[in-house]
């Protein structure tokens, strides 16, 4: 390549030719070579969007649907999975609430589904409840709690995982303003280890409570998990006696 053909393609930002990683086949007339060109461009931008919404996301850890036991989680089917996968519900603004003791697979659920839709072009922040508390918290003193806020709103989907382990009260954080302005744009996973009864007492507040629930389940899938806790079922231990 000529060092002006180089510089052309940095300056369209066509980085598979200015990083020299596209070759074709030479037998290409001049629009095959652009359309091949075009293509590799195009993969190769979808994957570095794909790469750095992964990064944003967050995801402590990858978990996958394929890996997922429904023979030992009886709360949930193959066929609900399945559809959760699809995120048609993701485009209809609905939320997922997953309830469970511990161990039962409602953070795996979460994760399967925020990796997925991370993966298939939808902006996803995943937090814990603590985490998602500290930044709102730390908003008016915090450049980095800032910046993300303004990316938890410009996500398709929140994931807010561990609700209930810890009391917010509501002069700690604005949880509930936050939920409100998500309410008609972002779709909301929440993974809770407390039923709906047992909200208000970690919110603090019963009004407040109701009126969350309110937003949240008004177009919502809930699931409970119920059996025991695979961590405990599978438990790995240094000593076999
Ligand atoms: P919870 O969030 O309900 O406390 P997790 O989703 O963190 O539980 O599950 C605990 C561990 O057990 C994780 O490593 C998770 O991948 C695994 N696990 C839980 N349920 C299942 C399941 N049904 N199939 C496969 N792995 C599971
Ligand atoms: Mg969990």
């Amino acid at each position: 390549m000529t060092p002006e053909l180089i510089s052309l393609a940095k300056q369209f930002r066509l980085s598979v030719l200015a990083g020299g990683k596209f070759t074709a086949n030479e037998a290409l007339s001049g629009e095959e070579y652009l359309l091949h060109l075009l293509r590799a461009e195009r993969t190769a931008r979808e994957e570095r969007a794909t790469r750095e919404r992964l990064k944003q996301a967050r995801l402590p850890a990858f978990k996958s649907f394929d890996d997922f036991d429904t023979d030992f989680q009886k709360g949930v089917t193959r066929k609900q999975l399945d559809l959760l996968a699809k995120l048609e519900w993701i485009d209809g603004l609905y939320n997922l609430i997953l309830i469970g003791p511990p161990g039962t697979g409602k953070t795996h659920t979460a994760l399967a589904v925020a990796n997925k839709a991370a993966n298939d072009g939808y902006n996803v922040a995943f937090h814990t409840m603590d985490g998602l508390v500290h930044i709102l918290k730390t908003r008016e003193i915090s450049l980095k709690s800032q910046a993300r806020l303004r990316w938890i709103k410009k996500c398709q989907l929140l994931v807010i995982d561990e609700l209930g382990y810890l009391p917010v009260s509501r002069g700690e954080a604005n949880f509930f303003s936050l939920i409100s302005e998500l309410y008609e744009n972002t779709s909301v996973v929440i993974t809770s280890n407390k039923g709906f009864d047992g909200w208000a007492e970690f919110l603090g507040d019963a009004v407040l409570a109701t009126a969350l629930l309110d937003r949240l389940t008004h177009r919502c899938q809930i699931l409970n998990f119920t059996d025991e806790s695979y961590r405990l079922a599978n438990r790995k231990q240094i000593f076999n006696n």
